[in-house]
């Protein structure tokens, strides 16, 4: 008998989880390369670029706050510190 002990990525695009985060991301734009790495790394799949220039020339990634938990994984793994970890002021 198969018993699954993992829980599939990106459950909780079904179920919001902004409300329960202590802390947030904050992407700062102008230092974005858009190397694409923190989407890479995001449990929830939910990084993406936006659509605006940055001061680089690149289309810089934002989240989206409906589903981030705030787990910092983006932060830790940008090579740019363009991603900044704060308390969330809900
Ligand atoms: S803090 Fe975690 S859940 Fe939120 S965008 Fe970054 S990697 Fe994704
Ligand atoms: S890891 Fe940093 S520089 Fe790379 S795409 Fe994400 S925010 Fe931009």
């Amino acid at each position: 008998m198969k018993i699954p002990i993992t829980v599939k990525p990106k459950t909780t695009m079904n179920n919001k989880t902004g409300s329960w985060r202590t802390l947030k991301p904050k992407f700062l734009y102008d230092k974005c390369t858009a190397c694409g790495i923190c989407p890479r790394v995001c449990p929830e799949g939910i990084i993406k670029q936006i659509d605006k220039i940055n001061s680089l020339g690149k289309l810089p990634y934002d989240c989206d706050f409906n589903y981030c938990k705030g787990c910092s994984l983006c932060a830790e793994v940008c090579p740019f510190k363009a991603i900044v970890m704060e308390l969330d002021q809900k």
